[in-house]
């Protein structure tokens, strides 16, 4: 029997996974194409060995833009079966991956749910759930804790885990002598630091990251480097708290990497427009190529109820200079905990950014569904757009809202319409317009 512990290490061994081979197939790539991506580690196949219901997906620049959609309840919004609601519908409109950042009451069922139902990638933030596990102060937690959490979600078929492994005690003094103007916005990240800072002890999922790689390797989890010092804000991108954490990212990713596990690095945040190609470059060389997953980025601060435009503008520009995985942000970012149109919106605008920046970047057939539908808008086949459109039942409802006196146009020029104009005359036909 052909024996590996990741998708990582089968690669290495040209062991080709089923996984690898279905990634493969839905990226038009031959498999020896792919195989030496995983093997590298620009690639990643998040599958847990325990997640047996996963369609699994491949992560990496040169690969379709995948986009992960956050959810999971809080203690003011605790209802799971409205989250669950929300996971299948960001399912069924294409959300690749599912993070459960649940932070409130017991968020066990629910994990186990989801990694027995659902065929997107799911991932958590094991540092949440260590405080509502433990049901204890964040003070009087453990390092031992806070790994046994990582195993309960390794074992639970966790995909992902996002872990601050890149903050230490030398960021608390960065932190103070900086002076950033949104400090740590990063919910996980900011628990480490306060954790730290309460302690005096070093952060555990740095010193004991060999432990983790441990567990990471035995169920084959990626961890997601988290990037706690994320800028929050444009004044506080690509600064030295920023960039000093993305170097020692790049450090584990390697060290990872010498245990055939597999790793994904996260990134910003806020980030002024002109700032996230570099930034995307800077990752790629620090960390080797890992697949880079950004949190937006979101190119302004100040239309919060539209935070998914903005970041679907970071988005697309970060993703065409070489990110591989978009967080969605939704119109609730920074207000709410978002409902289910919210979560509509914000995957909508998520995979508008991603299918850009495939089309920019020539992934492999990429192009193709805008091409069928320029011919059926040339055609003026209704049907045939709405199986193209990215949200066929609002494009639906538009139309029907305001149909025009004649099935072959629309009622925004009505019979001055330049498609049903363009066909007659080149077919040497009659063109009535009063
Ligand atoms: S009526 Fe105008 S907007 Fe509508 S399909 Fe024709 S050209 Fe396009």
């Amino acid at each position: 029997m052909k024996h590996y512990a990741t998708q990582m290490e089968a690669a290495r061994k040209g062991i080709v996974t089923e996984a690898i081979e279905k990634v493969a197939e839905k990226e038009l790539m031959r498999v020896d194409e792919l195989m030496p991506l995983v093997a590298s580690g620009k690639v990643v196949i998040c599958a847990n060995k325990n997640h047996k219901v996963i369609n699994p997906e491949g992560i990496g620049s040169m690969l379709k833009t995948k986009i992960n959609v956050n959810l999971g309840i809080s203690k003011d919004c605790k209802d799971y079966d409205v989250e669950l609601e929300k996971v299948m519908e960001a399912v069924k409109m294409g959300a690749h991956a599912i993070m459960d950042l649940s932070s409130h009451g017991n968020t066990i069922p629910f994990r186990r749910k989801l990694t027995a139902e659902c065929p997107a990638m799911i991932g958590t933030v094991p540092v949440y759930d260590s405080v509502i596990h433990y049901q204890r102060d964040l003070s009087t937690l453990t390092a031992k804790d806070f790994i046994d959490v990582v195993r309960l979600h390794a074992e639970d078929g966790v995909d992902f885990v996002t872990l601050h492994c890149g903050i230490t005690r030398k960021t608390i003094d960065q932190i103070r002598k900086h002076k950033r103007k949104t400090n740590i916005v990063s919910r996980g990240g900011s628990l480490v630091f306060a954790w730290m800072c309460m302690t005096g002890e070093e952060n555990p999922f740095y010193e004991y990251y060999d432990d983790i790689l441990e567990i990471c390797r035995e169920y084959d989890v990626t961890i997601s480097l988290g990037d706690a010092c994320r800028p929050g804000c444009l004044a506080d991108a690509s600064d030295v708290c920023q960039i000093e954490e993305l170097v020692r990212l790049g450090e584990l990713t390697k060290r990872a990497w010498e245990r055939d596990v597999q790793v994904m690095v996260e990134g910003p945040g806020h980030m002024p427009l002109d700032q996230i190609a570099a930034n995307m470059k800077i990752q790629e060389t620090l960390c080797g190529g890992a697949p880079f997953y950004v949190l937006g980025p979101l190119v302004t601060d100040i239309a919060p109820g539209y935070d998914h435009i903005t970041g679907a503008i970071g988005g697309a520009i970060a993703a065409s200079a070489g990110a591989a995985f978009l967080c969605y942000v939704t119109p609730a970012e920074h207000l709410a905990l978002p409902n289910v149109n919210d979560v509509k919106q914000g995957i909508i605008a998520s995979k508008i950014a991603a299918h850009a920046a495939d089309i920019a970047k020539g992934v492999r057939g990429a192009r193709a569904i805008d091409d069928r539908m320029a011919e059926a808008r040339r055609n003026l086949d209704w049907e045939g757009q709405w199986s193209c459109a990215i949200d066929p039942e609002t494009a639906k409802a538009i139309r029907a809202d305001r149909m025009p006196e004649h099935e072959d146009t629309c009622s925004m020029c009505g019979k001055f319409c330049a498609v049903r104009s363009m066909n007659k005359a080149l077919a040497n036909e009659h063109i009535d317009i009063l």
